[in-house]
């Protein structure tokens, strides 16, 4: 089997350890071998990247913008084989992985355009004779390290902005899904980037991980994952005043009103709590469902969630694909008996399922008579679990949406223009969605959000500028 290799320096580099990238919906099927870089490798990508920082932060908007727009466009052209390499490593459904894949591609055309956009201000003093002008330059080497549950689409999203800013970029992907980030390196590496821009090093958080995050040569790291290793990517990097971008877990809440259509309250929750296996930041978690409409949508979900086909990714009937690995599977098993042993009632799923091939196939889970302070309604699962917890009324469900750690994404179906609006303005969350599942957004507007789900300047859209370029402001005395 050919082992597909790191990118440093404009080279495709061997490593002295491989690893595996395996099927979750087929065990047996192993996809490809990929490297495994060690420290000192990651340390030469970073060392490639600092010596390109000074010709790409000098380079024209245009070659930027060419660069991107290519890369786009690639992307774009071979979504459907994108989509399929992504639903096979990661095990969402295959519509949803071409439609991550082409998300992707839509990400590097935007910042195609935003590097041409770059802007400052130019401004009176307070002083006479004097101008001033604030100006945006580019960070300089980025860390990029990404979770395994969007495998193109968070590289895609950290990456454009990286490099339409003008910084030089060392890639580190989660190790489940190496086979999309060698992907996207693959095609960054014939956009016409020079040597070092651009560096791919797969391989553990313990030695590549750790060596970015150490490295008093990375000016900034853009991390997305769990809680824990973003607690330690803030101290790590904040301690050598380096900066820092986290984005990690979510404990999201939909609230469901007596005014709300019960269908597409519904149909909210389904595609929030359980598209892509559950295994979202912006999932809906926690269903907060008022005292009126209760009853009738516990039913509704349960008979939904129930006959929901849970299968292999790449077969088109399949409405959702196996959790992503052996340990994932633990936890999700493992907190479906915290819920049961803390009193609540699983409604429906929570089994392992035997399909075809052997894979982590787990049946959709649906806990009801919840309260807000269970285990189940605190901690992240990370897996197709969601809870119902009733609330007596719209005050209540907004009180029991804002008691938790986190702060990502937060959902309300109503028909009460009063009510909706009161919840955006109200609501402690980086997002909200009016009539919408929590998950879901748009590439052109910011991403993030509060409290313990995330850290540091917002990602995307033209808000992106601020983590990616650091400000200057320049004082001129007309003689
Ligand atoms: P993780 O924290 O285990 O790993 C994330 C990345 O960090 C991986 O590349 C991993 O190899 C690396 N890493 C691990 N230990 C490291 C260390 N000591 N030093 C440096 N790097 C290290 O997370 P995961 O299991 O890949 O992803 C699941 C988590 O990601 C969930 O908590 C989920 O909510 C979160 N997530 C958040 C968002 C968001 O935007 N808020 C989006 C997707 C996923």
């Amino acid at each position: 089997m050919t082992v597909h290799q790191n990118f440093i320096a404009g080279e495709w580099v061997a490593s002295g350890e491989t690893a595996d990238n395996v099927n979750p919906s087929n065990l047996g099927d192993v996809i490809g071998e990929y490297a495994q870089a060690d420290r000192a490798q990651a340390e030469q990508a970073i060392a490639a990247a600092r010596a390109a920082f000074t010709g790409w932060s000098a380079s024209t908007l245009q070659e930027r913008a060419d660069v991107l727009d290519r890369v786009g466009t690639e992307i774009l052209d071979r979504r459907e084989e994108l989509g399929r390499l992504l639903a096979r490593e990661e095990g969402k459904i295959l519509a949803e992985a071409t439609l991550e894949a082409g998300r992707a591609g839509q990400v590097f055309k935007y910042f195609a355009g935003e590097s041409l956009r770059i802007a400052g201000q130019h401004m009176q003093s307070v002083r006479p004779g004097i101008d001033v002008e604030v100006t945006r330059e580019p960070l300089g080497v980025i860390g990029v390290i990404t979770p395994w549950n969007f495998p193109i689409a968070i590289p895609a999203w950290k990456i454009a902005p990286a490099l339409a800013y003008g910084n030089c970029v060392v890639f580190k992907p989660a190790s489940l899904v190496p086979g999309s980030a060698w992907a996207l390196a693959d095609i960054l590496s014939r956009a016409g980037l020079p040597a070092g821009v651009f560096n791919l090093v797969m391989g553990s958080g313990a030695a590549v991980g750790q060596a970015i995050l150490a490295s008093p040569e990375v000016d900034g790291v853009t991390f997305t994952g769990s809680v824990e290793t973003g607690d330690a990517v803030l101290k790590t990097v904040a301690g050598r005043h380096g900066k820092v971008q986290l984005e990690m877990g979510g404990k999201n809440p939909l609230v469901v009103l007596d005014d709300a259509d019960l269908e597409v309250a519904a149909a909210c929750a389904v595609n929030g709590a359980y598209f892509s296996t559950g295994q979202r930041c912006t999932a809906s978690s926690r269903l907060i469902v008022a005292g009126g409409i209760h009853d009738a949508f516990v039913d509704e979900m349960t008979a939904r969630v129930s006959a929901l086909r849970v299968g292999d990714a790449l077969d088109p009937e399949t409405e959702m694909g196996p959790v992503v690995d052996a340990a994932q599977l633990d936890q999700d098993l493992s907190y479906i008996d915290v819920g049961s042993g803390e009193g609540a009632t699983l409604a429906c799923g929570g089994q392992r399922l035997n399909r075809e091939h052997d894979g982590f196939y787990l049946a959709p889970a649906l806990f009801t008579g919840t309260t807000n302070d269970m285990r189940i309604n605190r901690e992240e699962v990370f897996g197709p679990v969601a809870t119902v917890i009733r609330a007596s009324d719209y005050d209540h469900a907004l009180d029991l949406a804002n008691d938790t750690d986190f702060g990502l994404s937060a959902g309300i179906c109503t028909g009460s223009l009063k009510h909706a609006t009161h919840f955006k303005k109200n609501v402690k969350a980086g997002m909200v969605m009016v009539n919408l599942p929590t998950a879901g957004v748009d590439y052109h507007v910011p991403f993030g959000g509060r409290k313990g789900s995330s850290y540091g300047a917002r990602e995307q859209g033209a808000y992106a500028a601020e983590f990616f370029t650091i400000v200057k402001t320049a004082y001129t005395a007309a003689l």
